[in-house]
């Protein structure tokens, strides 16, 4: 058989060197391999005692190379064992007279025992074969063996396994010295047996794997030649070649840019001379594979119809107007003039409000492939650029691996959560972005690993966020942000009955005769069981119904009983108990079977509860306000709008002021400026410590807390609450139970204007809050804002913190005429 082996000591070089290479007969390409039975490390000058026996070979290939240090790789085939008479020179290599022991003609002609022999051939044909069709058959390399092992005469199938099965340097010996054919066998059978039966073990442990039987066969003893010429190897090697020459065609076929196949054809050269046991081997076969693989010049064709794309975004999405309205133009534009070099669209607003969906929609209007690259997390800018190729394991980045997954080079790339990137050691992947970004560079984008450019400007790249404060600002000077703002309580209700609820029924292979969700307990699921600006736990909420019914429906398939309306809403809920109880009744008395549940099924407040367990939010604003210092904010966060519930008190002290739950260092100076301003007021409004002072600080320690204090908070727009929350503290009076306000406030009790009116306004109205106080400058913001909001809310535009206590307290913050002593001076 054939086999491949390294060179690498002086001695072998030289032998490779001034015979091999030099020599041009014939014979000049035959050499005796023996096997090296001393340590190969330390046989540096000294030539070691040679082994008694070994086999002549044909050199059929020679290939040298420098790497990791010089040494050649020879390809030889073993044609018969030999025996060494005497050693004839050591240097430069050593040569020796030498006696052939085994000719292929003389096994067939010489058998003394024909009858033991045949036998013996017999048995062992058997186990080869056994052992042969233990392993994968579908290893094409196992299918070749399996067809040797009938093709081949029996007398060479004991060198040719033995090079094949598990054995230990000292079997292999024991084997080559069996020059008699009988004795070959008897002694490769034992081994076999041994083979076979490990194999079984292995089978029996685990399931077989293709690549544990891949081992097996790879196993080969080392610097040890098989005398039988075999095709296996050979047809393996035409195989491999067979491969490259087929990739050359294709990278030639391929439409990839002139300086891509430029590098590629360097590369497919270099191939060719590898030898395939080098890692740079697979390296640069993958990265052919990759750039072949490339859509380098295959796009899809646009269809853009701007009064399809309408309809169709409008059937997709519920509400955001403004959103759709700018998606149409920037489509319009597209359409006007193919090649858009304008800005990236950049969504922004809180989870769940359908920023990733209308990304797909796009690409669905355009007719284009879609790819989703999820960045939150992303703090190494090779996962943007891919990293080079000298390093072991390195792929391309992101970018280049979608369009390979997308096939085409003309698809939109939602980048996800890009307020999300990190940064760390290995560079701003935001930075790498800049390039991909950037409609005047993104022509010839290079990735590190493909390291030939790539056009992405075909790409349609459209991005999301949750707050633009954390997007670096040079990307974010690339992007025209659209605020995506959170739904209102209507709009939810509308989402939900168009969009939501039919998607779940048909997830869950429900249908409408089976289920009802009236509107006013989609309004119960908004208003009692979430709280967020988006709809995606709404949809979860949705999900989890879903679900509950299927259990019904299903077991009402089965059950004899029909469910009745009380136990819907029954608190036991009877859906564990379907899979015990459904089978023997079913068996026992078919009759009742036809026997469906009550449909549809409907869901009232009793099944919500049923399903979802108690409510998770009350409206718990009333009775958190029944005692003095209590007020509520408004709070904008990445996640929508929330209101904020202010807790202040008092004790005996020293004048000191606590301030709990997470607060930054802009939100604790609102607290310090909003006390010295009531003490310098304290007069006025008649503010009192519990001792009847008005310097309010005196003996009395103040203690201010934000709840949900695992969560950080900062900004200045919770001033005008602070200073609410202690004026009803000092004054001892209720804070109105249904206003809510925001703003920041001055040292001189100016009120000014703050971020996120929009998103404050709705959380203010999800949790049911009548009165507004916002600063006098933000009235603008409000136009933004649903008309049926605005008509459930009044609003009070403060721009002085007299203004914002008249408003916070029923019947207003009397500030108290002073009562000025008249001093006669007569
Ligand atoms: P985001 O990317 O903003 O976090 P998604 O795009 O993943 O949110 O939206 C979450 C789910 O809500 C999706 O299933 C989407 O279809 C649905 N959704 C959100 N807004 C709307 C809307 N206006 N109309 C219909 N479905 C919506």
């Amino acid at each position: 058989s054939t086999m491949r082996t390294s060179v690498d000591s002086p001695r072998n070089m030289q032998l490779v060197r001034s015979r091999l290479l030099k020599g041009t007969s014939l014979r000049s390409t035959i050499i005796g391999v023996i096997p090296n039975t001393s340590d190969p490390t330390s046989d540096c000058e000294e030539l070691p005692s040679l082994h008694r026996i070994g086999t002549a070979a044909l050199a059929v290939q020679v290939v040298g190379s420098n790497w990791p240090k010089p040494h050649y790789t020879l390809l030889v085939t073993g044609l018969c064992r030999f025996q060494i008479l005497q050693l004839l020179k050591e240097k430069p290599y050593p040569v020796a007279e030498v006696e052939q022991l085994d000719r292929l003609e003389q096994f067939t002609n010489q058998h003394k025992s024909e009858e033991e022999l045949g036998e013996l051939s017999e048995q062992f044909y058997k186990y080869a074969v056994q052992l042969v069709e233990m392993l994968d058959m579908s290893v094409p390399a196992v299918a070749k063996l399996r067809r040797l092992l009938d093709n081949l005469p029996r007398e060479a199938l004991p060198d040719i396994l033995t090079s094949i099965i598990r054995t230990s340097n000292q079997e292999k010996l024991q084997i080559l010295d069996a020059v008699r054919l009988e004795e070959r066998f008897k002694m490769t059978i034992p081994l076999l047996v041994r083979q076979i039966e490990g194999l079984k073990l292995l089978q029996k442990t685990r399931k077989p794997k293709q690549d544990d039987d891949k081992r097996v066969v790879a196993i080969r003893p080392n610097r040890r030649i098989n005398h039988i010429p075999s095709t296996a190897e050979e047809e393996e090697e035409e195989e491999d070649h067979d491969d490259v020459v087929m990739l050359e065609k294709k990278i030639r076929t391929s439409s990839m840019s002139e300086q891509a196949l430029k590098v590629c054809l360097k590369e497919i050269k270099r191939l060719k001379k590898m030898p395939q046991s080098m890692p740079e081997y697979a390296l640069t076969r993958n990265y052919l594979e990759l750039m072949v693989e490339l859509p380098w010049n295959k796009s899809t064709k646009d269809r853009l119809e701007i009064r399809a794309a309408r309809i169709l975004l409008d059937n997709d999405h519920y509400a955001m107007e403004k959103l759709k309205k700018r998606v149409l133009e920037y489509l319009a534009v597209r359409q006007l003039k193919n090649n858009l070099k304008g800005p990236i669209l950049c969504f922004v607003g809180p989870p769940g409000v359908g920023k990733t969906s209308v990304g797909r929609s796009i690409a669905k209007t355009l007719g284009r492939e879609f790819h989703r690259i999820a960045l939150g997390g992303v703090c190494d800018q090779s996962d943007i650029r891919g990293h080079r190729r000298t390093y072991v394991g390195s792929m391309p980045g992101r970018i280049i691996n979608g369009l390979k997954t997308v096939g085409v080079n003309n698809p939109v790339f939602l980048l996800d959560e890009v307020d999300k990137l990190g940064k760390s050691l290995q560079g701003d992947p935001a930075a790498a972005l800049l390039e991909v970004l950037d409609p005047e560079q993104n022509h010839s984008f290079t990735d590190h690993y493909l390291n030939v450019a790539f056009d992405l400007s075909q790409v349609l790249f459209i991005a999301t966020a949750n707050t633009i404060a954390t997007i670096p600002p040079a990307l974010l000077d690339r992007m025209e942000v659209i605020q995506v703002p959170g739904y209102t309580q209507e709009e939810k209700i509308e989402i939900a009955h168009r969009h939501l609820i039919p998607k779940q029924l048909e997830q869950h292979g429900l249908t409408p005769q089976q289920i009802q969700i009236p509107q006013v307990t989609t309004l119960d699921i908004i208003t009692r069981y979430t709280r967020e600006a988006g709809v995606r736990s709404l949809d979860r909420k949705l999900g989890a119904i879903c679900r509950a019914v299927a259990v019904k429906v299903a077991e009402g398939q089965h059950k004899e009983t029909k469910p009745d309306r009380a136990e819907v809403g029954d608190g036991e809920d009877c859906k564990e108990h379907v899979t015990e109880d459904a089978k023997p009744e079913s068996i026992s008395d078919t009759a009742d079977l036809a026997l469906p549940p009550e449909m549809p099924i409907l869901i009232d407040f009793h099944a919500l509860k049923d399903i979802l367990g108690p409510p998770m939010y009350e409206m718990e604003v009333s009775e958190r306000l029944s005692q003095p210092g209590v007020a509520i904010g408004l709070a904008w966060t990445p996640l929508g709008g929330e209101i904020m519930f202010v807790e202040a008190s008092r004790m005996d002290g020293e004048g000191q002021l606590t301030l709990t739950g997470q607060l930054g260092d802009v939100m604790k100076e609102s607290a310090h400026l909003a006390i010295s301003w009531l003490r310098s007021n304290a007069k006025r409004f008649q503010l009192t410590n519990a001792s009847g002072s008005f310097d309010l600080l005196d003996n009395t320690d103040i203690h201010l807390h934000f709840p949900a204090g695992a969560v950080t908070k900062d900004g200045p727009s919770a001033g005008v609450t602070i200073v609410t929350c202690l004026a009803s503290l000092f004054s001892g009076r209720l804070v109105c139970s249904d206003v809510a306000m925001t703003g920041e406030i001055t040292l001189r009790g100016l009120v000014l204007p703050v971020g996120g009116i929009k998103d404050k306004v709705l959380a203010a109205h999800r949790a049911g809050l009548k009165r507004i106080i916002i600063p006098q400058r933000n009235e603008k913001d409000l136009e933004e804002i649903a008309l049926n909001v605005r008509q459930d809310l009044t609003f009070v535009m403060a721009s002085c913190l007299d203004e914002v206590l008249n408003a916070a307290f029923d019947g207003g913050f009397s500030v108290k005429p002073r009562v000025e002593r008249l001093n006669s001076k007569l």
